[in-house]
């Protein structure tokens, strides 16, 4: 059967020539990355040869979204599929988002935390369901166990179909999640589920297929090296010693090696927060042998090290499950810290030691600077297809993963002239920003805010720099801002009413309006991007720029512009969502003719011109 066959829409520009080069990938069986803009229809253009090509071969897909926003869009495209062929589809969440009994708890619960209530209060069900008086059960699991053979569900189903359906009918949604997956031949699931080894694991015991038969789609692909990079980072705060050692109190902890460990250990602590000298970033490196240096010289040894952390695991087990069958969340600290160090004591040169200062809390962590150590599990899988409309420079992606693939680029299918670039000269927030800079900067962006009534976003690099240009300016027009510690409903609502009254949104680069976020047609056409969003110069960014100097002989390129490179990139996306959409990006930095090779843009010299010209 022919793809095209099977695709549900009437085919747009530019759809052909993705689903064939989806379909020479899949035969060749050779990973691909492919960047193609906002509105190519991507999901729907590699979902179509995929399916395909997997019902003929035998093959199962997952298909890993980076939010439940996307997770939703891959499903109705199956249910679109699912009209035309037969397919078993559903959509996997964890515990935290699945289960009713923990949804109460609050979202500060660790998945480790949730496993043990679940696993308890199964236990007990059990035992109850065979006859034995029992409390702290889960009455959602016992509904499961007692009826799951009259569950009926769609063919095509989301996590939270699913979620509602055991909702109403009292049963356990992630149970049923489980048993769905076990039947689907397509799974669209978080990203953890595959980079994380433990629940890969737990996966591919469920999935029909092994991983060698399976075909992995990864959507807003430019978001895995730092994911890959976060999984693999850990960290242990002063807040948590201090609870470890109230814990050991209230506990009746009396080991002496831990009792000692835990004081030696604030010492050292406030030792590092007194010595260090902290960056404008509040954080700092510390040398590879920093902490097991000052516990060396108190009389632990590395060996020590490793005992007491295994100790440390087994008190806090106890301690979680005194605490779970008191109906008390199952937290412990000292198995935190036990972890932390069986984690610290493995570390080789692929991380770096890192102290940060949160307010009066401390935080010792290991930050991972190579994701292809997450990654390295794409080469179990038949093939992957890296999707994104950001992913330039593709290299810079494929290197830091470490694979191999063909790397595939599609230009947007609207009119080209319905979208225009400009940066202007003379004009940077290079270094530090003086005021006259400031001055000029702001004069720009009044001259367009006043001149111009159309709804208009201005993404500034950084809070801070935002805060040095909001009470100065004279807009005339409603104005909104993003602050930092807005919540997600107080932005969405400052959204909804820049959408429906118009007006200027003042936000960050990187921030929740610059990702992620639809403004069709007239709801955004002017983007103002001050600066180059290089990244802030955190101790993090510098090891990590040091480690890609060492493997690929290009550390700025592949730190600092590739992240900016598609940092603009998405915010210019946020203009044109569809055909008939108009917008106009102005980058004020000069810095930015740096990345034509990347972004097609060009100088204005008079740039209220040039606007005016544009939208006549
Ligand atoms: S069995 Fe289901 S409802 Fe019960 S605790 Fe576990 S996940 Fe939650």
């Amino acid at each position: 059967m022919n793809p095209l066959e099977l695709f549900p829409y009437k085919l747009r520009k530019y759809q052909a020539e993705i689903i064939k080069a989806i379909m020479d990938s899949l035969t060749k069986k050779e990973n691909l990355v492919l960047e193609a803009p906002a509105g190519t229809g991507k999901t729907i253009c590699v979902l179509t040869p995929c399916i395909l090509f997997a019902k003929e071969n035998r093959m199962g897909i997952v298909y890993l979204t980076r939010t439940n926003s996307q997770q939703k869009q891959a499903i109705v495209e199956l249910k679109k599929l699912a009209e035309k062929t037969k397919m078993d589809a559903v959509g996997l969440q964890g515990k935290i988002n699945m289960c009713s009994l923990i949804k109460h708890l609050g979202k500060n619960i660790s998945n480790e935390e949730i496993a043990k209530i679940c696993s308890f209060r199964k236990k007990k069900s059990l035992e109850a369901l065979k006859g034995k008086e029992e409390w702290n059960r889960c009455i959602f699991f016992e509904n499961f166990l007692l009826y799951k053979e009259y569950i009926e569900l769609n063919n095509v189903i989301s996590a939270e179909e699913i979620y509602k359906y055991g909702e109403e009918r009292k049963f356990c949604a992630y149970e049923i999640n489980k048993m769905l997956v076990k039947r689907a031949n397509i799974v669209v699931a978080p990203y953890i589920y595959i980079f994380d080894d433990f629940l890969r694991e737990k996966f591919f015991s469920l999935f029909s297929y092994q991983p060698d038969e399976t075909i992995l789609i990864i959507d807003e692909a430019h978001n895995l090296p730092d994911f890959c990079r976060e999984l693999l980072s850990f960290s242990l705060t002063m807040k948590t010693i201090k609870s470890a050692i109230n814990e050991c109190e209230e506990y009746g902890v009396k080991d002496k090696d831990i009792i000692d460990f835990l004081f030696i250990l604030k010492k050292i602590f406030n030792e590092i927060d007194e010595e260090i000298d902290f960056s404008e970033t509040n954080d700092a490196i510390i040398s590879e042998k920093r902490i097991e240096n000052e516990l060396a010289k108190r009389e632990i040894s590395k060996e020590k090290l490793q005992e007491i952390a295994d100790k440390m695991i087994v008190y806090g087990e106890v301690i979680a499950d005194i605490k779970n069958s008191k109906n008390i969340l199952p937290r412990s600290f000292l198995r935190s810290i036990g972890k932390f160090f069986n984690l610290w004591l493995s570390l080789n040169d692929r991380w770096v030691r890192i102290v940060e200062k949160e307010e009066d809390n401390l935080k010792v962590g290991a930050y991972c600077l190579d994701p292809s150590i997450a990654s390295s599990v794409l080469n179990s899988f038949y093939c992957s297809i890296h999707m994104s409309g950001t992913l330039e420079p593709m290299d810079e992606y494929k290197d830091s993963l470490g694979i191999k693939a063909k790397l595939v680029k599609f230009p947007s299918p609207f009119p080209k002239e319905n979208r225009k670039i400009l940066y202007v000269e003379g004009i940077t927030t290079k270094y530090y920003m003086g005021e006259k800079m400031v001055e000029k900067i702001k004069k720009y962006i009044e001259e367009i805010c006043n001149l111009f009534h159309k709804n208009t976003l201005i993404l500034f690099p950084s809070y801070e720099i935002m805060g040095r240009f909001v009470n100065k300016m004279d807009i005339k027009r409603e104005l909104y801002i993003e602050m930092r510690k807005d919540r997600q409903e107080d932005i969405m609502e400052k959204i909804r009413k820049f959408k429906e009254r118009g007006g200027v949104f003042l936000s960050v680069m990187g921030g929740r309006l610059s990702e992620g976020m639809d403004f069709p047609s007239e709801e955004l056409e002017i983007v103002i991007i001050v600066g180059i969003p290089y990244p802030p110069p955190s101790a993090r960014q510098y090891a990590l720029q040091q480690y890609y100097n060492k493997k690929f002989g290009n550390g700025w390129k592949y730190t600092m512009e590739a992240q900016a490179i598609r940092k603009i990139k998405q915010a210019i996306g946020r203009l044109i969502r569809g055909e008939n959409d108009r917008g106009i990006a102005i980058i004020l930095d000069e810095r930015a003719k740096r990345f034509r090779k990347y972004i097609e843009m060009s100088a204005s010299r008079n740039v209220i011109e040039d606007i005016k010209k544009f939208f006549m």
